[in-house]
């Protein structure tokens, strides 16, 4: 950081300290050579990420629609809306912390999974069937062979989707 008076690039931090409800850090500066005193501050970069769809469309990453989408994966889990909010902030810092700007849907959609399913299984089920579009009913189990659990919701969770799966087939 140069001097603003003398252009002369070393100094001292006099004073570092947390500014901007805490999205900065302020320091107070003296140049070495001519040793007048600057303040800088210091940010997160943050730079727009750009999300590629399955279908090869392009859209900004929009942290609500992320949101949106495991809330309706996440009703009635238990799973509280700070716990979600705080998943989300994880997958954004994340992909901001990434050296490439542009990340797959499916990426994002692995990285949520990869949290949920520390959070609660069923919604982890429920957000990898509609996520991953399983082909079909051994997708499905192969996932749920992962988990190894055998709880009576995640059962019902199964029957309810080998039911989707035969009306589809019936209708195809
Ligand atoms: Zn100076």
């Amino acid at each position: 950081m140069r001097c603003p008076f003398c252009q002369y690039t070393d100094n001292r931090v006099l004073e570092s300290r947390s500014a901007e409800a805490g999205q900065s850090v302020r320091r107070r500066r003296e140049c070495l050579r001519c040793e007048r005193r600057f303040t800088t501050y210091e940010r997160i970069e943050y730079v727009p990420i750009t999300v590629i769809k399955r279908d090869g469309d392009r859209e900004s990453f929009d942290r609500f629609k992320l949101l949106r989408g495991i809330v309706r994966a996440c009703e009635k889990t238990g799973i509280s809306s700070v716990q979600l909010e705080n998943l989300v902030d994880e997958i954004e810092a994340e992909l901001q912390q990434r050296a490439v700007r542009e990340v797959n849907s499916s990426e994002i959609g692995e990285l949520v999974l990869q949290n949920l399913r520390t959070l609660s299984e069923v919604a982890y089920i429920r957000f990898a069937s509609v996520y991953r579009k399983f082909q079909g009913i051994r997708d499905f189990v192969d996932t749920l062979n992962h988990l190894r659990s055998n709880t009576s919701q995640l059962q019902a969770e199964v029957k309810q989707l080998e039911a989707d799966d035969a009306s589809m087939l019936a209708s195809s």
